[in-house]
């Protein structure tokens, strides 16, 4: 009688999920921190990133969302990074909806806000400088640029943007 090896199609689909958890992907992040329910920020790995801009979040399917407020790294270049694929992301049966954050309205403004609360007061602070007659420092100068393009890529980004 002959033994007839399983087919292993189906069940090996079932079992191959080497979907990484958003947990796995946090550990391997720097200066988590956790703003919202399945939400979270941390430091992008794919460039020098001293307060986070990185946003990470999970949909209720279990799909993970990350955005690069800072710098708007790539995906690729970000999960490569941190030794993972973009693969990585998605649950087996998802692969074919591969994420790619849209122009529409995936961060809501209250998520947004959070994410800016240090550039803004930074903005504000030098406003208030500029608006007194107090000349800028060359250093503050330039962080204002760089917060005002982190505020603007992020309203971009919400679906806010012009
Ligand atoms: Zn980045």
């Amino acid at each position: 009688m002959k033994t007839s090896t399983p087919s292993s199609s189906s069940a090996d689909a079932l079992s191959k999920r080497h979907y990484i958890g958003t947990e796995s992907i946090l550990s391997r992040l720097q200066k988590v921190r956790k703003i919202g329910q399945n939400r979270w920020v941390a430091c992008c790995p794919a460039h020098n990133d001293r307060t986070p801009s990185l946003q990470i979040s999970e949909t209720q399917e279990g799909k993970i969302l990350i955005k690069d407020f800072g710098q708007d790294c790539d995906i690729g270049q970000i999960m490569s990074a941190i030794g993972l694929n973009i693969s990585d992301l998605f649950p087996e049966n998802t692969k074919s909806q591969y994420y790619a954050p849209t122009k529409r309205a995936r961060f809501d403004a209250a998520h947004i806000l959070q994410c800016l609360a240090q550039d803004t007061r930074f903005v504000f602070m030098c406003a208030k400088h500029i608006a007194t007659g107090e000349p800028l420092l060359d250093s503050d100068q330039k962080e204002l640029l760089t917060a005002y393009a982190r505020i603007e890529r992020a309203f971009a980004a919400g679906g806010y943007g012009q």
